[in-house]
């Protein structure tokens, strides 16, 4: 039986996610060992959770501190995350909260299963509205993964009603939203459906004899962050080449700067958790402490209201406030602008060359 933590990528990075995780997961059955991000996750989850199922977001401060001390982890970024308009919304309206489902994949004798957990979904006379709590730092479209195209198609078969799905970044409080279509369905199946067959297909190959390494290959990425077996996986790196004269090695090159860019952040966050409990730690040649920065987060409302003080005080509104990326990307996205729009309004196009290196597909 697959979930689809195991079979998650993003359609932008490769068709099946990383291999080696499948191998960790449904050849090896590691136990899965979650590290900071994830727990971070749960705890958020978690208290979402009891605050729906009680339907009172009064326990939501009282349910920060307790899972913060209990998880040792940070009250106050606990709180800003979950004590946010959609999650009170949520607590309200209440609806169906972690709803286990199991999934066949096809109608083959012996298909593929699929299982998960919806995070919140409420069913109106006309859709069923399904809401998954992201707790990542970056925010990303519904139809960028097939997770919720996946949990449409169960709660459509089961409700015969059109999903739409929503996704909600705690961390920014704000939601991404996608009603599926019959095709967006299909595709999420049938890419399951894929992807599981090719799992046991590479565990075949294991049984007849080949290298487990090169047939659920490790392909370090972003996804590795919020992965249940980087302990295991990221603990060694491969040797990259001292001297790139071919391709090849470039590759190696390639290959080894993401596994050590990965293997720096497990070591980063040993080391912040180490830090967090024990205090900081200090020597002749190095110093390490967990310092606390404070920043400001402004609502829509709190926004305005900067804008119109500066306009009071005679301030050059566009000279303080900068267009940077995500700007951009709201206005595109959301709004129908396009690059015409901003290059016939005086922005300037310019252009440097970065080194990305990615997963392959
Ligand atoms: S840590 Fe990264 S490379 Fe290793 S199994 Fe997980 S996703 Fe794959």
């Amino acid at each position: 039986m697959y979930s689809f933590s195991g079979l998650s990528t993003t359609l932008s990075s490769s068709k099946y996610g990383c291999w080696h995780k499948f191998y960790c997961r449904y050849v090896l059955n590691l136990p899965s060992r979650p590290g900071l991000p994830l727990i971070f996750g749960k705890a958020c989850h978690a208290i979402i959770e009891t605050a729906i199922k009680t339907k009172n977001s009064h326990v939501i401060p009282f349910l920060c501190q307790a899972v913060a001390s209990v998880n040792e982890l940070d009250t106050e970024e606990l709180l800003e995350c979950v004590d946010i308009p959609p999650v009170q919304k949520a607590v309200q309206t209440g609806g169906g909260v972690e709803e286990y489902f199991e999934m066949e994949l096809d109608d083959s004798p012996f298909p593929p299963v699929l299982r998960g957990y919806i995070d919140f979904n409420q069913k109106t006379d006309k859709a069923v509205i399904l809401t998954d709590w992201k707790s990542n730092r970056a925010a990303y479209k519904p139809l960028e993964t097939y997770q919720l195209g996946l949990y449409a198609a169960y709660l459509n078969k089961k409700y015969s009603l059109p999903v739409i799905g929503r996704l909600v970044f705690l961390r920014f409080n704000t939601i991404e939203e996608h009603e599926y279509t019959d095709a967006d369905i299909e595709e999420a199946i049938g890419w399951a459906r894929d992807t599981a067959y090719e799992c046991e297909a590479r565990k075949q190959k294991i049984e007849m004899g080949e290298d487990p390494l090169n047939v659920f290959p490790k392909q370090p990425g972003d996804a590795c962050e919020y992965c249940d077996y980087k302990y295991y996986c990221l603990s060694e790196i491969p040797a990259i080449p001292e001297v790139i004269s071919s391709k090849e090695e470039a590759l190696e090159v390639a290959r080894g700067i993401m596994f050590a860019k990965e293997n720096l952040k497990l070591h980063q966050d040993r080391l912040k958790d180490f830090i967090s409990k024990n205090g900081p730690v200090q020597n002749d040649l190095v110093k390490a402490v967990m310092e606390k920065s404070e920043y400001l987060v402004f609502s829509l409302k709190a926004r305005l209201a900067v804008v119109k003080k500066m306009q009071q005080d005679g301030l050059n509104v566009g000279g303080i406030l900068k267009i940077g990326s995500d700007a951009q990307k709201d206005l595109r996205e959301k709004h129908g602008w396009s690059e015409k729009d901003f290059l016939d309004l005086g922005a300037v196009k310019r252009s440097k060359n970065n080194l990305d290196i990615s997963k392959a597909g």
